[in-house]
């Protein structure tokens, strides 16, 4: 399906934003893009109702916790935020404590035994039960429907305007056996195509330059919809979309990375020569007790591929180390693998057993220390890999997107997604300018703007 409509149309969209009301709220969030975007919205949806945000989570009536349970760190930072707030509740009972993320699926009636203080636990995604503790939002509902994964940056701190995340696939399909993420997300559910087209223009239309879409099997897009519409469709259509530069897509699954979207990434202006492609390991045999239904051939092969179309390409993966049962052997082929590819960016993490997954039945019989050496031994290869990697742009030119100000620097990061840093006097925030690096380290570069700000 190649042949969707184009929406050239900038929608008339005037939202209804009620007087502040001298109410203010906070919002923590742990976890994945997707509950960065979920909580970008639970915070235009409050800005809209005439709530203010305050980075003071003492001076909020609304707290919100954004939570993750992908591993078991992550759960112990929500469930240590969670106890942190009893005081703030005993100190300030009129405040609303909310509770959201995959923490809470599933769990409502345990969660409100374990933390009495909570007013309210609602699922991802589940915008509507805000209204329980902002009775504002109920007469809003058309409005917020209609309402962006976007942070209005004039009135949010920490926001900067320039970049912004949009779902367009909720949920997962697959099972692999160590992952979590299904039995909190549930199935695949595609957003409507047009729906998301409209959203990215209203967001462009406030200055936002770069989008990513979102999805745990992102390039699983559109095969629920009508007419199966694909992401190379999605891709094509959000490409010719007025004042957006930049457009990134995660998480693609292996399994789904067909040539068609690799040969639409290569094609369009705005898709950015960056592949996040997990892999999670790199023998077969653990990738068959993982689950993930393809082979350390089939990644290799992908990577080959979009290298080909896109030359300069930047590469991402996810890796798990200490699988139930991993050899050192098998933990070996994983080393190899990424020796051999080069990634230029690895997220790593140790196996960690999640209740209700089907690798938490097996014995999690790797120690800690042997995972603890295992994920150094990959993080001093990531840190000699990226070191050559890095050092061969030396001297060269890259466009850099400026997404803010780190230690008195402008930050941003090149379509091949690497961190910039540079100084300069003028006011850069949401420009695009051409960095010439002066100097490299294996996790960032710096350099000096040559030619005009864009
Ligand atoms: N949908 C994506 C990843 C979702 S979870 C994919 O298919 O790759 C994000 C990352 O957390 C995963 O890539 C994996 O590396 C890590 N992860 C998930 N479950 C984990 C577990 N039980 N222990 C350790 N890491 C885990
Ligand atoms: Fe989890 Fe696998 Fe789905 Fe990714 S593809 S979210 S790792 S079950």
């Amino acid at each position: 399906m190649s042949s969707k409509p184009t929406i050239t149309l900038t929608p008339q969209y005037t939202p209804q934003r009620l007087p502040p009301n001298g109410k203010h709220f906070h919002i923590w969030t742990i976890g994945c893009q997707m509950n960065e975007a979920d909580s970008a919205k639970i915070a235009a949806m409050l800005q809209e109702a005439g709530y203010q945000p305050t980075e003071d989570e003492q001076d909020a009536d609304i707290v919100v916790l954004n939570s993750c349970v992908v591993r078991q760190a992550a759960e112990d930072k929500v469930a240590g935020k969670l106890n942190s707030l009893v005081r703030l509740k005993r100190q300030h009972p009129d405040v609303s404590l909310v509770l959201t993320g995959c923490m809470v699926t599933r769990q409502q009636e345990k969660l409100r035994e374990t933390f009495p203080h909570v007013d309210l636990f609602f699922d991802p995604s589940d915008f509507a039960k805000m209204q329980a503790v902002a009775p504002e939002l109920a007469e809003m509902e058309d409005d917020l429907a209609q309402l962006p994964h976007y942070y209005q940056p004039e009135t949010a701190p920490g926001a900067s305007g320039v970049t912004a995340y949009v779902p367009i696939i909720y949920g997962c399909n697959f099972v692999c056996s160590y992952c979590i993420v299904p039995y909190r997300r549930g199935k695949e559910r595609s957003r409507p195509f047009d729906e998301i087209v409209t959203e990215v223009e209203r967001i462009a239309a406030t200055g936002v330059r770069e989008v990513t879409l979102l999805g745990q099997t992102v390039n699983a897009y559109g095969h629920d919809l009508p007419g199966t519409p694909s992401l190379a469709d999605l891709l094509r259509a959000v490409d010719q979309i007025r004042g957006l530069e930049r457009l990134r897509f995660l998480t693609s699954h292996p399994k789904y990375m067909g040539d068609d979207i690799i040969d639409t990434m290569a094609e369009l202006r705005t898709t950015c020569e960056h592949m996040n492609l997990p892999v999670q390991a790199g023998d077969n045999e653990v990738l068959r007790r993982m689950r993930r239904t393809y082979s350390r051939d089939l990644w290799r092969e992908r990577i080959a591929y979009t290298r080909e179309k896109m030359p300069g390409v930047t590469v991402a993966t996810d890796i798990i180390v200490g699988f139930p049962g991993e050899t050192e052997a098998q933990f070996m082929q994983t080393y190899d693998l990424l020796e051999e590819v080069k990634c230029d960016k690895v997220h790593l993490a140790m196996y960690s057993p999640r209740p209700g997954t089907l690798s938490a039945r097996w014995e999690d019989d790797i120690p800690h220390e042997e995972k603890l050496r295992r994920h150094q031994a990959i993080e001093k290869l990531q840190e000699r890999l990226c070191t050559e990697i890095n050092g061969r742009r030396l001297g060269e030119t890259y466009e850099v997107l400026v997404e803010g100000k780190s230690k008195g620097r402008w930050t941003g990061r090149t379509r091949g997604n690497t961190l910039v840093h540079f100084d300069d006097d003028r006011d850069l925030l949401g420009k695009l300018v051409d960095v010439r690096i002066t100097r490299t380290s294996p996790w960032f570069l710096m350099g000096e703007a040559a030619g005009a700000p864009r």
